[in-house]
């Protein structure tokens, strides 16, 4: 590392995102992608504004809130909107969090979350989900921290009923506890309804996994108007034009068309469903999930055989090399097709 990097970062340990190789082709089952490409509609809407890419963009993506605030039956003035869901991740926890306000997530949860802790020195608590993996929502409860929660949880795939996540919200009121629902469209009930009487609750959801557009960078929250205005003065302290001209207009296109987002949506819950079936028969040890993908182990197979031999056939899933989840693998639903490949491959794999 440089002798020039300031100590105030250079014991950070980054974020290490899922593999993209290049070496061959791959079935791609470790990042969470959508299968299906996005609608013809939305990449016309891209390639037409890509004429118009002299001008900045605008800054209060005004047409693309308008969608969303529709959607969701909210206030455009509730909404910011971001460069991908990550990036709203952390302008939250640069606002809301610090040396004197410590936060507290999951031990098993989304990789960045410590990540932006670390990066912005705020003191964090990692509280252990339970055996069982869930969540147990009386450890949330009056904690008194800023709280960040998956709903449903990453990479488990695990939802909290939306009754428990309002007690958690109502019982700490003088902290910010955000709702991650970036996996919110796959079956899970989303907590955007809250944020007009708890103004301490900011949703945050992505356009990468439910709307096939993880490539254009588009994700936003949701919340009281003044969590929002705290948003946008840490955003506009940075760039004001996180969002480009291209991303606002696909990701508009994209919200507009419901039918596909239903369609699509819909096939990658039905192939969920049919893959969990296939993968207890093949003796995983998996949980429902209420994501777009399967979280199973098995035990005759450490993770990191299965894992290498599935790489081997040409399909990527996720793993971890932490404690307790290091026999674990994480299989992003594909089309039915690539399912069908990947239990296949399984099959040959338990057989040796
Ligand atoms: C994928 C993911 C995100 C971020 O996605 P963006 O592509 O940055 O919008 C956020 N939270 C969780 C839990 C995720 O899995």
């Amino acid at each position: 590392m440089s002798r020039y990097f300031t100590e105030k970062y250079a014991s950070l340990t980054p974020y290490t995102p899922g593999e993209q190789p290049r070496d061959m082709q791959y079935i791609k089952l470790n990042t969470n992608e959508s299968p299906y490409a996005p609608a013809a509609r939305v990449t016309r809407a891209a390639a037409e504004e890509s004429g118009r890419l002299q001008l900045y963009s605008d800054p209060e993506c005004v047409e693309l809130r308008a969608q969303l605030a529709k959607v969701y039956g909210v206030r455009p003035e509730q909404i910011l909107m971001t460069n991908g869901s990550d990036e709203v991740l952390n302008f939250a926890f640069m606002a809301f969090a610090d040396e004197r306000h410590p936060m507290a997530f999951a031990d098993i949860t989304y990789g960045f979350y410590s990540v932006f802790a670390e990066l912005n020195h705020i003191p964090y608590t990692e509280i252990p989900l339970k055996e069982d993996y869930s969540i147990d929502p009386a450890d949330y409860i009056g904690l008194g921290k800023m709280i960040v929660i998956a709903n449903p949880n990453a990479p488990t795939g695990l939802c909290l009923p939306l009754a428990d996540i309002e007690k958690i919200v109502q019982s700490n009121p003088d902290h910010v506890v955000i709702v991650d629902e970036a996996y919110v469209d796959f079956g899970c009930d989303s907590a955007v309804g809250l944020i007009r009487e708890y103004p301490n609750l900011l949703v945050i959801q992505t356009a990468s996994k439910s709307r096939s557009l993880a490539g254009l960078r588009v994700g936003w929250a949701l919340g009281n108007e003044d969590l929002i205005a705290a948003l946008r003065c840490v955003r506009d302290s940075i760039n004001s034009y996180t969002v480009d001209r291209v991303a606002q207009a696909a990701a508009a296109a994209a919200i507009r068309d419901k039918a596909y987002f239903e369609k699509t949506r819909l096939a990658i819950m039905d192939t969920r469903e049919k893959t969990l079936e296939r993968l207890v028969a093949l003796g995983f040890q998996t949980a429902p999930s209420k994501a777009n993908f399967l979280f199973a182990r098995h035990s005759s197979l450490p993770g990191k055989e299965i894992f290498q031999a599935l790489r081997e056939r040409g399909i990527l899933v996720r793993r971890w090399d932490l404690p307790r989840i290091q026999d674990h693998l994480r299989i992003s639903i594909g089309t039915n097709e690539e399912m069908t490949t990947l239990c296949t491959a399984l099959e040959d794999i338990l057989k040796r």
